[in-house]
């Protein structure tokens, strides 16, 4: 009998994934638990060190092609056991991905080892106040200065904002209008003129900043990828960690369905239990059925990305849309079945309520997915 969610054993996967995902499993049921969340920003510091000390942060790091089936694993593993910890591995692969895609081989060999190591803290700064899902339009400026770069702007939602040690940040450069006029840079955290303009609180408690940028100074040498080519660079690593926003997800979702299980199986109702309500039972049902076509998008997905071949756009959106949405009404099925205890401060399922909610909207909200499938669609169609 398998368990619902990922299958390791499924023909998407290899040896390696089995290992890890078992290896993994293991490590996080002994070492992780419930988020303390007063000061996260200290608890992500221990998470990434604690990640990095026992090698899985070698994972989020490459020197090109990322291994997106095992991002995937790695995922959908801490995020069953912590959302915080998730968080602090996921953000080492999103704020570096660009340098381990896009980076020179000087680039890669100055940073790459200190974000596996979990010495240094990694972020990815797109979102400005006026503009999220269309980051065509960034306003934050870098204007040539003989061989340097002034920068000037303002970045909001940025995870690790406040703590991060490398920035991967996005400036416009007037290359072109629109698109083809942004570059990627490299920004250290201590570089002078970047500032921590506010820490903002979110529902399920993250470190998250509005950074300020104001004369910012850096090289030519900082730029990741050709000048111009940020857009790329930053659609590129978002469509690869796109699928693993799914997988955490995942590991969410089947959170929610054990403690649904453990819970109806203990709680009375009439003369037997709440499982053995038919109810009950067919919203279990529905939940394990939605969880494991997840599972398949995600694998999919993922799989598809390793190979390398083709435009996985669609894939990687519908993995993101199908297990962010269900995940949401998986959870909430089970804060349901919990009665008052699911709605209730410092219960497994109220937390898993709180720490869903985002992933429908980060890194390309539900709505610009499907914007993605359907006009892949509609290109193929017309083709
Ligand atoms: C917890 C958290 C962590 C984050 N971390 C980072 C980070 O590390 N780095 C970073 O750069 N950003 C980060 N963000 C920002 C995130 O990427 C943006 O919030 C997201 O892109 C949406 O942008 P917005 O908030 O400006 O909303 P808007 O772009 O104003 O969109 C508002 C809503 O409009 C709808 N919408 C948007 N586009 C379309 C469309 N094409 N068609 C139909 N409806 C649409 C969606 O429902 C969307 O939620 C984070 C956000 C959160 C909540």
């Amino acid at each position: 009998m398998t368990k619902p969610g990922m299958d390791l054993d499924w023909p998407f996967f290899d040896t390696r994934h089995r290992m890890l995902g078992r290896e993994l499993e293991s490590w996080a049921a002994a070492n992780l638990g419930p988020s303390h969340g007063d000061d996260v920003e200290a608890e992500v510091r221990a998470l990434v060190s604690k990640l990095g000390h026992a090698g899985f942060l070698g994972l989020t790091i490459a020197d090109g092609a990322l291994d997106v089936r095992s991002l995937a694993i790695a995922r959908s593993t801490l995020s069953y056991h912590s959302g915080l910890a998730d968080f602090a591995f996921a953000m080492q692969g999103l704020g570096s991905g660009a340098i381990s895609l896009f980076g020179t081989a000087r680039q890669r060999a100055q940073y790459l080892s200190q974000v596996a190591s979990g010495q240094s803290i990694a972020a990815f700064a797109m979102t400005e106040p006026a503009t999220g899902s269309d980051a065509a339009i960034i306003s934050t400026t870098a204007t040539r200065d003989g061989d340097d770069y002034i920068i000037n702007g303002e970045k909001t939602y940025i995870s690790n904002g406040a703590i991060a040690d490398v920035i991967t940040l996005f400036a416009r450069t007037g290359e072109a209008d629109g698109a083809r006029g942004i570059s990627a840079f490299i920004l250290p955290g201590d570089t002078p003129g970047l500032e921590v303009a506010e820490r903002i609180e979110a529902i399920a408690p993250h470190p998250l900043a509005r950074l300020t940028l104001t004369g910012v100074r850096l090289p030519s040498s900082a730029i990741l990828g050709a000048p111009g080519e940020g857009f790329k660079v930053a659609m590129q690593t978002l469509t690869l960690f796109r699928v693993t926003v799914g997988a955490a997800a995942l590991g969410f979702a089947l959170r929610a369905l054990d403690e649904a299980i453990v819970f109806s199986n203990n709680r009375k109702l009439g003369l037997g239990t709440l499982a053995d309500n038919a109810v009950t039972q067919a919203n279990l049902a529905e939940m394990a059925t939605a969880i494991d076509a997840s599972a398949l998008l995600i694998a999919r997905a993922a799989w598809a990305q390793d190979k390398g071949d083709g435009d996985n756009r669609r894939a990687a959106a519908m993995a993101k849309l199908h297990a962010t949405e269900e995940a949401q009404r998986v959870i909430d099925m089970a804060v349901q079945l919990h009665g008052g205890m699911g709605v209730t401060k410092g219960s497994m399922v109220e937390s898993l309520y709180r720490e869903i909610r985002a992933l429908r909207i980060y890194e390309g909200a539900s709505e610009v997915q499907r914007v993605i499938i359907a006009r892949d669609l509609l290109k193929e169609h017309a083709a």
